[in-house]
C-alpha cells in the first residue's frame, strides 16, 4: 500500500489503499487546498516526476526537489561524528539520495521544525535503520504518518549533542522549533529556523507569520516569546527555509533589529 503524499504540502499519510479523505495539515487555516482540490500521488508516481537534488547551501548539505515541490521543502545535513543530522525533511527519499546520505556519514537522526516538512521522516528513518525522528510534542496532532522512530518532546529544549539544541519558539505553530548548531558558520554559531523565523527576501532580516500563505500575522506576544528564546544563542548565520535564503553574517544582530521592525509595524 503506498504512503500517499499530499501535493500542496508534501506530507506524507499512513499507508492506505484508497487515498485519505482530506489533508488535515492543507484544511488548517495555516496552509490552503490546492486550487483544483485536494490531489494526492503515490512515491512511486512522484518520483516519476520529479527528482531529488542535493548541493551545498552555505556550507552545509542539502536535499531539495526539482521541479519544486509543496512548499519547496529543502533537507539540511549537519554532520556529526555519529552521522548526520537532518534538519527539516523533504516529501520524497530516493535511493540515489539515500546514497548521497550515506556517503557524507548516514544519518544519526531527524529534527523538525513544524508539521509543513515533516515530509517523508518515516522513509528517511527507516531506510538509516529507524534513527529518531525528533518532534515536539505540542504539534503531534499534525502527525499525518504515525511511526515508531517518532519520538516527541516537551518543554522548551532538547538537546541532541554537545552542538545541536533543538529550541522551541512558538508561533508558526505551538510546538515550532529552531536549530542551535554549535559548530556552524566556522565556530561562530548558526541557527537553523525553517520558517518559524523566516529570512525575507533581502537576506539580511527575518520575519515572522502565523500563515504565510494566508498573511495570518503574529502577535506582539508571540514574537517576544520567539526573541526571547533565541537571546541566550550565540550565532553568526541564520538558515532559512528554501536554497539561498540565508543570512550569511551578523545574524544574531539583524534577527534582533528584525524584532524591533516588526514589533513597531504591528503597535
Ligand atoms: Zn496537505
Ligand atoms: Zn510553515
Amino acid at each position: 500500500m503506498p504512503a500517499f503524499i499530499c501535493t500542496a504540502c508534501g506530507a506524507q499519510f499512513t499507508p492506505s489503499e484508497a487515498p485519505p479523505a482530506a489533508c488535515p495539515i492543507c484544511e488548517d487555516e495555516r496552509q490552503y487546498v490546492n486550487w483544483k482540490g485536494q490531489t494526492w500521488l503515490t512515491p512511486q508516481q512522484m518520483a516519476g516526476r520529479c527528482k531529488l537534488v542535493w548541493r551545498d547551501d552555505l556550507g552545509i548539505p542539502g536535499i531539495g526537489i526539482e521541479p519544486s515541490f509543496a512548499i519547496g521543502q529543502r533537507a539540511l545535513l549537519l554532520r556529526e561524528p555519529d552521522g548526520c543530522v537532518m534538519w527539516d525533511c523533504i516529501p520524497l527519499a530516493s535511493a540515489e539520495a539515500i546514497n548521497h546520505v550515506r556517503s557524507i556519514g548516514g544519518l544519526a537522526a531527524i529534527a523538525v521544525s513544524h508539521p509543513h516538512y515533516y515530509g517523508a521522516i518515516a522513509d528517511w528513518s527507516e531506510a538509516f535503520g529507524g534513527v529518531p525522528v525528533y518532534l515536539h510534542a505540542d504539534d503531534r496532532e499534525w502527525i499525518t504518518r504515525p511511526h515508531p522512530s517518532i519520538r516527541t518532546w516537551t518543554g522548551d529544549s532538547h538537546r541532541l549533542s554537545d552542538d545541536v539544541l533543538l529550541l522551541r519558539t512558538g508561533g508558526h505553530f505551538d510546538g515550532a522549533t529552531v536549530l542551535h548548531w554549535r559548530a556552524g558558520a566556522e565556530g561562530k554559531g548558526a541557527l537553523l529556523t525553517g520558517d518559524v523565523a523566516t529570512v525575507a527576501a533581502d537576506r539580511r532580516s527575518v520575519s515572522f507569520m502565523y500563515s504565510y500563505p494566508n498573511y495570518i500575522p503574529l502577535n506582539a506576544a508571540a514574537i517576544r516569546r520567539i526573541a526571547d528564546a533565541i537571546a541566550p544563542l550565540s550565532f553568526d548565520r541564520i538558515y532559512g527555509a528554501w536554497w539561498g535564503r540565508n543570512i550569511a553574517t551578523d545574524a544574531k544582530s539583524a534577527f534582533a533589529a528584525s524584532v524591533r521592525r516588526y514589533l513597531a509595524a504591528i503597535s
